[in-house]
């Protein structure tokens, strides 16, 4: 049978956003084509990105809890070691399956998925790898790619991006990490469970930054426990091959003296940058902001008719579960249903131990924003689950309107803080106020009661503390 052609829906990017696009648009009766020029679909997140690193966070959380926990919990274990081989090819299986996930999804709801790279002609019309394919709206899903340091490449064994990173061969001695953002801490947490000396360097002063920066203190205090150096307020101006590894100089951000550390590997997570060249975007006239990002409306339709753009691609933070709700949010509208994202309740999740996470607003944006607000913490100290599970670092905080009791922000640092800020968004997403989280019952005795707790205290007075 001759191959299709022509297309109701061509998305270019099979990552979370242009796949969720492509098989909700299909559920919704449309005939879809989802191109990538990765063999497997999934994109950066299921391939290099958030399913390879989740699986070596996992790994390394369990060595590390064996190493330096058991002990405490009565259990002796001696010589627990990791066969990092052994790690390194469980992640391929993880990584495997999902991908193979999204390709059973392709087939079971219809989704022709090509493997090659896309160019778009005309506004109805994509060149994959020389064959012509015709569609009647065209999305660009094409996602992002790592930032290097001005004059610095990449070459994935030395001077590390996070892709690197997610295989390095051995365990270095020494790894440098060039940004205290979210891949440079998941990242750098990984290596020094597994051995590495890591030290993080940081332009800014304060690591995760766009956190809350109270819990972000504690949050170095418990990193920095576990044996990660930072050198905040800290700019890497050089690094320098040799036989033996790299050097990194850095100098203090309000100027000053040069330092040097000696690395075996060097991971530079600095950001990422929209990938949008090589589209063919310029010859259409596709508007681009001045960060590369395709400009769309609030219907993530460009200026050119029949071409949206979704994801990392756009304006927004560059998540895979953003990604995923503007793909679905786009095919809805696409098929005359009304569809939205809520982008004030998009959480957002560092995956490192303990976790940190948080949705909604920051105390540094209210006050910007000249937004009257209450505070509500619980420490994890005081949760009985938390002490019976020997996971007491950290707290909840509960931001609420000082008027009208409505949450704006909820910050939690502490164990599986990733999974209690589901209650704390769906909250959000309902529009419900401190005391309807505080009269919810929560089971007892559960890590959510310091949500109910720290939720207490915005509106009133919490009762365990
Ligand atoms: P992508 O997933 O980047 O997919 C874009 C796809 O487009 C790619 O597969 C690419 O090959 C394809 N493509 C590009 N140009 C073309 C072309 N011309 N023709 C054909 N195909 C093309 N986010 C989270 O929410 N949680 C996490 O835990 C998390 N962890 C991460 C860990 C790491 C190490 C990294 C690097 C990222 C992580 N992210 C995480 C971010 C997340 O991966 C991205 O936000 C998400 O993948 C964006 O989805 P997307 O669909 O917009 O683009
Ligand atoms: P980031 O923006 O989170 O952090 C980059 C850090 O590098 C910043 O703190 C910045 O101040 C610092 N920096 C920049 N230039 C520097 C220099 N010359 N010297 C020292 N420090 C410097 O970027 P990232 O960690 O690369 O992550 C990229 C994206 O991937 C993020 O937007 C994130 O949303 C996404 N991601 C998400 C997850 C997750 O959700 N768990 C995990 C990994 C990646």
């Amino acid at each position: 049978m001759a191959e299709q052609t022509d297309f109701d829906l061509a998305v270019i990017g099979a990552g979370p956003g242009g796949y969720v696009c492509a098989l909700r648009a299909a559920q919704l009766g449309m005939r879809v084509l989802c191109v990538d020029r990765r063999a497997t679909p999934g994109g950066t997140c299921l391939n290099i990105g958030c399913i390879p690193s989740k699986a070596l966070l996992h790994a390394s959380e369990r060595l590390h809890e064996a190493q330096k926990d058991f002990a405490t919990l009565g259990i002796d274990v001696t010589d627990v070691r990791a066969d990092l081989a052994r790690v390194m090819a469980r992640k391929e299986k993880v990584v495997g399956d999902t991908v193979k996930g999204v390709g059973f999804l392709f087939k079971k709801n219809g989704v022709t998925f090509r493997h090659g790279t896309a160019r778009i002609t005309k506004p109805t019309e994509l060149e994959i790898d020389g064959d012509r394919v015709t569609a009647t709206h065209i999305v660009i899903a094409t996602g992002s790619a790592p930032i290097a340091l001005p004059g610095i490449e990449f070459d994935e064994q030395q001077v590390v991006s996070s892709t690197g990173a997610l295989s390095l061969p051995e365990v270095p001695k020494q790894l440098v990490v060039v940004g205290a953002g979210v891949i440079g801490l998941e990242l750098g947490s990984v290596w020094q469970r597994l051995g590495a000396n890591v030290t993080v360097v940081e332009y800014t002063d304060q690591i995760a930054s766009g956190f809350d920066r109270g819990l972000c203190t504690q949050f170095q205090r418990s990193l920095s426990k576990q044996g990660m150096t930072f050198r905040l307020s800290s700019r890497v101006t050089a690094i320098e091959k040799n036989p033996s590894g790299a050097r990194v100089t850095y100098e203090p951000v309000q100027g000053g003296e040069k330092q040097t550390i000696e690395a075996d590997v060097v991971l530079v997570a600095v950001g990422r940058r929209p990938v949008t060249d090589s589209l063919g975007l310029d010859t259409l006239g596709v508007t681009i902001d001045s960060s590369g990002r395709v400009q769309t409306d609030a219907r993530y339709a460009t200026n050119v008719d029949g071409i949206y753009a979704i994801g990392d691609a756009i304006a927004g933070p560059m998540l895979a579960h953003k990604a995923e709700e503007e793909g679905i949010a786009l095919a809805e509208q696409l098929n005359g249903r009304a569809a939205h994202v809520r982008y004030d309740a998009i959480p957002s999740v560092i995956y490192t131990q303990p976790e940190f996470a948080m949705v909604g607003h920051t105390e540094e944006q209210l006050k910007a924003d000249g937004i009257d607000y209450r505070i509500g913490s619980f420490p994890f100290m005081a949760s009985a689950r938390a002490r019976a599970i020997n996971a007491t670092d950290g707290s909840v905080k509960v931001l609420a309107c000082a008027r009208t009791d409505k949450i704006l922000g909820v910050h939690i640092l502490g164990a599986s803080a990733g999974e209690l800020i589901g209650e704390a968004t769906l909250a959000m997403e309902f529009g419900a106020s401190a005391e309807d989280v505080a009269r919810t019952c929560h089971a007892h005795p559960t890590l959510s009661e310091a949500l109910k707790e720290a939720a207490m205290a915005a509106y009133d007075k919490p009762l365990h503390i």
